[in-house]
């Protein structure tokens, strides 16, 4: 098929692409949409047929559910019901933004968008464009990022063109993403509350919301074998660039030191500024400065993807600490490792 472009740089002269992309939806289409976190897939989240052409396109499991993006709170009840009152708690804080809230779900919402579970997860994001698509379309909008099912998650148009020029019906280029990770993802039907993904809003954010919160096992560790994960996506390889990678964790100048020990011929270097001058400049990827965790996020999956470009057989990367966006940052480069970690402590 041939995937329609939607160009839109002001949102105020947009309404004729923005109905035309929002008749696609209706009529049971895939469009890639800009959101402030990474691009979405999106199709319309009450229709299954719309939706199995997702898990297609990306070649995603069966098992792997989706998130039904909203234009706002008043939305929520529509779809899920038992609606805890804490889920306004953080709606009103975090909403519009990277915070996806798991409810219980009503039955209007087909099995295939939650794979088969009672629960659904709902997302009201940050962005005009799809925002203003979402209210044309007047559906939930079901999105998982739009890329190739275990490649890194993408962050600009460019990316999603790569990775879906063909298989979809039309991709909105609203440029690149500012947060540039998935949303934190919280789980409100158990007690306490269950981080289940780290994301833009992090961990100490969601605790002075809701008290106590647990981090499920899967955030940070690999999961053993016949370990049932929460979210069905945490059993999954994610976010890999082709060359395996190993996650270097520690201060910044240990893992450099460490990393600079390694026999670096034919192998990648995902490292911060400041220690990118120590590396073989052409297979050398910097990501941000070690201070700077708000650029390592937006830059990590285009860095990830970028060394597919590069000759290289194996990649060491250096990990931020796991606090504030660090516990976010750090779960992507793990997954990307499949969890193969050196950990060389703090001091
Ligand atoms: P993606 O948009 O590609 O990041 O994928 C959506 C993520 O949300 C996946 O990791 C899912 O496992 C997770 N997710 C979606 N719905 C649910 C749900 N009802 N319960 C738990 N996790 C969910
Ligand atoms: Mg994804």
């Amino acid at each position: 098929m041939t995937t329609k472009v939607f160009r839109i740089t002001d949102i105020s002269r947009a309404a004729l692409e923005i109905e035309e992309a929002a008749r696609i939806i209706r009529r049971g289409g895939t469009v890639a949409i800009p959101t402030e976190t990474v691009y979405g897939l999106g199709a319309n989240g009450l229709d299954g047929e719309a939706v199995r052409k997702i898990f297609e396109a990306k070649g995603r499991p069966q098992d792997n559910p989706l998130i039904l993006h909203v234009a706002d709170e008043s939305w929520i009840e529509r779809y899920c019901k038992d609606v805890p009152p804490e889920t306004y708690e953080l709606t009103k804080r975090f909403w519009p933004g990277p915070l996806t809230i798991i409810l219980k779900r009503r039955s209007i919402v087909p099995d295939i968008t939650t794979a088969g579970l009672p629960t659904v997860g709902m997302r009201y994001p940050d962005h005009p464009i799809t925002n203003a698509l979402i209210r044309a379309a007047g559906v939930p909008i079901a999105a998982p990022s739009a890329n190739i099912s275990g490649r890194p998650s993408t962050t600009s148009f460019e990316h999603v063109l790569k990775d879906m020029d063909g298989k979809i019906d039309a991709i909105i280029d609203g440029g690149d993403c500012a947060v540039g990770l998935e949303s934190t993802i919280i789980d409100l039907t158990v007690k306490p509350p269950r981080l289940l993904r780290p994301g833009g809003v992090t961990l100490e954010q969601l605790k002075e919301v809701l008290g106590e919160v647990e981090v499920d096992k899967a955030v940070s560790s690999l999961l053993g074998n016949g370990e049932k994960p929460k979210a069905p996506g945490m059993k999954y390889r994610h976010y890999a660039p082709k060359a395996p990678v190993t996650v270097v964790c520690g201060s910044p100048e240990k893992s450099a030191q460490y990393i600079l020990k390694q026999d670096l011929n034919d192998k990648g270097v995902l490292c911060f500024d400041e220690y990118a001058h120590l590396f073989d400049r052409e297979r050398t990827l910097s990501f941000g400065s070690s201070t700077d965790l708000k650029a390592q996020a937006e830059r990590l999956f285009d860095a990830l993807r970028a060394f597919d470009e590069l000759d290289v057989r194996e990649i060491f990367a250096q990990c931020p600490t796991e606090e504030g966006l660090g516990l976010a940052i750090a779960n992507r480069l793990k997954k990307a490792a499949g969890f193969r970690i050196v950990d060389l402590g703090r001091d």
